[in-house]
Parts: C-alpha cells; structure tokens; sequence
C-alpha cells in the first residue's frame, strides 16, 4: 500500500481519536490489515531483489515519499480542528511498520528479522499473481480515489 495512504487514513483514525496512545496503537495495526488487501506491488517488492530494476522501485518510492511529506506538511498547515499531536501519533503508527521494514532492508539488524519476516507474510499472504486480483496500475487509481476521499474526511 503506498505511504500516503497508510499516512492519510491514519491521519483520519487520529482525528477520531481521542488518545495519542490508542491512535498509534490502531494505526499500526491498521497498517497491516492495509498491507494484507492485495494492492498491485508485489512485482515491486520482487524487484528490490534486482539491482538493474532498482531504479524504478526507488523512482516510486520517492514519488510516494514526497506525496507523503506534501500531505504531512498540509496537515500542519490546515486548522482540521483536532490535536494535532494524536493525529502524527496516528501517522506515526501506520507508518512505522514501512519505515522499520525499510531500515531493516538497510542495516540487516538481526532485531528487526522477524518483524521485517511478518509484514511481508501479511503483506504477501494473498498472491497477486496466483488470484489475478489487481494490476499495479488500477491498484494506484483505486488508491489515488481512496487519497482523494480521505483528503475529503480529514479537511
Ligand atoms: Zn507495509
């Protein structure tokens, strides 16, 4: 699932809470239940495996990356009438499960093994290609859709 999305609908989880606490804790439980609908990247994730295909899995990335930090940087900017600080307890919760994955896929820390192991089983648990579920390229019109009503319920 792309960043922006783990980081808008727990954006919206953390206007609709009232505890910094309980709003990190959903959201990154949310972060998996996300992860698990069958979401057009797996050919992504195999292509971290391929040095000359790389550059396209950073080339999205990156694009997600900024998409993402446009939307933190909007939040901050729009008075959306909730504690802000339980809304980037939210984001920092459905976003944490991606950036320890991420870190572990850089340092190889053996702590985060498991950890890495579990969300790319939740992640993985429905092949994409064995149920022919969604191409990447609807999967990211469905999401931007999704982007755009979320953008809609939280501002
Ligand atoms: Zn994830």
């Amino acid at each position: 699932m792309l960043m922006v999305i783990h980081a808008a609908s727990s954006a919206w989880v953390g206007e609709l809470s009232s505890s910094a606490l309980s709003a990190f804790v959903i959201c990154f439980i949310l972060h998996f239940i996300l992860d698990f609908i069958p979401h057009g990247d797996h050919n992504m994730v195999a292509n971290y495996q391929h040095k000359e295909k790389l550059r396209r899995v950073y080339t999205f990335l990156t694009a997600d990356l900024i998409t993402t930090l446009l939307f933190l940087f909007s939040i901050e900017i729009f008075d959306i009438g909730t504690d802000k600080r339980i809304i980037f307890a939210a984001i920092l919760g459905g976003l944490l499960p991606d950036l320890l994955v991420s870190f572990y896929k850089l340092t190889k820390v053996r702590f985060l093994k498991k950890f890495h192991d579990f969300h790319f089983f939740i992640h993985n648990f429905l092949p994409e290609k064995k149920h022919k579920t969604i191409r990447l390229s609807h999967a990211l019109v469905l999401q931007g859709l999704l982007f755009l009503f979320l953008l809609k319920v939280i501002v």
